[in-house]
């Protein structure tokens, strides 16, 4: 892995930078929660209750859930913007709720976030914008030109250093808000819904960017979404959050395969058995006499080689199998998705038999119904 730009880490001036820095373990979790709870005053209903995650060091950690289910209030926990009203944040194994107003300053540089709105000052220039922390920090000139032009490079924006904020694109802007969250060589990036404000093709630019700093600089990113082709696209881990609560948590290929809960499906949009409007109509719970059966074959990825499509033909014998419906997508190498297929049936006994048969095929066969 590429160290920070190749360079040495700098020492940054300023009597902050010691302390959380110090007691970072780096053999710990990037972030553990444990029994997180978190009340706001007023509040009838805890914003998190007993949240518990680890994040590994170096992976990209997708938390997705509805608005309100309580995402950006765990993530600014892990930089110490908001506090728990119960349980414990660890960053490296640092307790952030220990730590004196310098702890959290030197937390706060090791740990930089983006926003969806990116949160750029509108009358400082491109270089500026990512200039500044820098300067807050004390940060020689030198190193500090040497740092923001290592950063343009990074983001894509060398031409675009001396441009008003105003002048950029959706994407322009969030690249810039990224470069600035990097100024410190964080060991974290926390990104809050940091592609929502953009189109879809720029989303998957920002997100390759994402991708591309965490492989090529090893930084650990926690990052929320309510969009699920985010975690698709980008997530090794994903957690979903419902009310407060964590309801399901794995890898991406497992929770997108096989989603346990009834919030996951919603975001997945796969509720039940949702089928295209036409066949929605035709279908019937029970068969006439020359009813086609319709049949669910499901891949959660778990088998390690690709559904192959004669084995499953052979489970229908000389029923005449038809693909009605479905497709099969690679998530982290993994195959998985869902075919619908049709066989002529004399009766429902007969489609179970089918669909048992076809199970040694598919991680999942069900008969939706008769057509
Ligand atoms: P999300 O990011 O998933 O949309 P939030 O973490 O912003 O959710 O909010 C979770 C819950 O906490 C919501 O009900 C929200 O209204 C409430 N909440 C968030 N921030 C505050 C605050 N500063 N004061 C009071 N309530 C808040
Ligand atoms: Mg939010």
């Amino acid at each position: 892995m590429m160290k920070w730009f190749g360079a040495a880490r700098f020492v940054e001036a300023g009597p902050s930078a010691g302390e959380a820095v110090r007691d970072a373990d780096p053999s710990q979790p990037a972030v553990v929660f444990e029994k997180i709870g978190k009340v706001y005053g007023g509040a009838a209903q805890p914003a998190l209750a007993e949240v518990d995650l680890q994040v590994a060091k170096g992976e990209v950690f997708g938390i997705i859930g509805r608005s309100g289910a309580g995402k950006s209030t765990l993530l600014r926990l892990v930089n110490g913007l908001e506090k728990p009203t119960s349980g414990t944040v660890r960053v490296h194994g640092i307790d952030v709720g220990a730590l004196g107003t310098p702890g959290l300053v030197a937390l706060r540089r090791r740990t930089g976030m983006v926003f969806q709105h990116f949160n750029l000052l509108s009358a400082k220039t491109v270089h500026d914008n990512i200039a500044l922390p820098l300067k807050i920090a004390g940060v020689p000139k030198v190193a500090r030109e040497a740092r923001v032009n290592a950063l343009l490079e990074l983001v894509g924006l060398t031409e675009r250093r001396d441009a008003w904020p105003a002048r950029l694109s959706g994407g322009q802007k969030q690249r810039v808000g990224i470069a600035r969250a990097l100024v410190h060589e964080p060991d974290i990036l926390l990104c809050d819904e940091a592609t929502s404000a953009l189109d879809p093709e720029t989303t998957r630019s920002i997100l390759a960017l994402l991708r591309d700093i965490n492989r090529r600089l090893g930084v650990t990113i926690v990052l929320i979404t309510h969009e699920m082709e985010v975690i698709r696209d980008v997530c090794d881990t994903v957690a979903v959050i419902e009310r407060g609560e964590v309801v399901e948590q794995g890898p991406v290929w497992r929770v997108f395969g096989n989603p346990q809960h009834d919030a996951t499906r919603a975001l997945l949009h796969t509720p039940g058995h949702d089928l295209p409007d036409d066949l929605a109509a035709r279908l019937r719970s029970a068969p006439d006499a020359d009813s086609h059966a319709l049949f669910d074959v499901r891949f959660t990825g778990e088998a390690s080689e690709e559904p192959e499509l004669a084995v499953l033909a052979q489970a229908f014998g000389t029923h005449g199998v038809r693909f009605v419906h479905g497709g099969i997508e690679r998530i982290q190498g993994r195959a998985q998705g869902r075919l619908v297929v049709s066989a002529p049936v004399r009766g429902a006994e007969e489609a179970q038999a089918l669909a048992v048969a076809a199970r040694a095929y598919a991680s999942r066969v069900e008969v939706l119904g008769y057509v």
